[in-house]
């Protein structure tokens, strides 16, 4: 039996699908909810997996008036999504994933377990 979802959850999981289960800011695979079978797949610690755990991001703050609709969010990996929160003044959702994206591709985003884990091929 499917068990009921706040609407957050619901958005979360519709973008998730949308973005082929990739993270909106870092392109990275993401799991909803099997870490251990994750992690398996992509050769990582459990722990690592940890990082790609798919979150819904507001692209607008709750604070500043962002609902929690489908169109205001979008699925990212923890890893993105805490990074983004932890910055004094936030960069706002494009931005921020430009900055990201510029990271991933210097090879400086993810810790390297992850990083060689996730084989991320990177569209130009
Ligand atoms: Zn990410």
């Amino acid at each position: 039996m499917a068990h009921k979802q706040n609407p957050v959850q619901k958005n979360r999981h519709a973008a998730f699908v949308r973005q082929n289960g990739r993270c909106f800011y870092c392109s990275a695979p993401m799991w909803e909810s099997s870490q251990g079978d994750f992690a398996q797949r992509h050769h990582l610690s459990v722990p690592s997996a940890t990082w790609l755990q798919c979150t819904a991001e507001h692209l607008k703050a709750r604070q500043n008036g962002g609902s929690n609709r489908g169109e205001n969010i979008a699925a990212a990996c923890r890893c993105c999504n805490w990074r983004r929160h932890a910055r004094k003044h936030p960069l706002e959702p494009l931005a921020y994933r430009n900055f990201v994206q510029k990271r991933v591709q210097a090879g400086k985003w993810h810790p390297a377990q992850v990083r060689a884990a996730c084989a991320i091929t990177n569209v130009p």
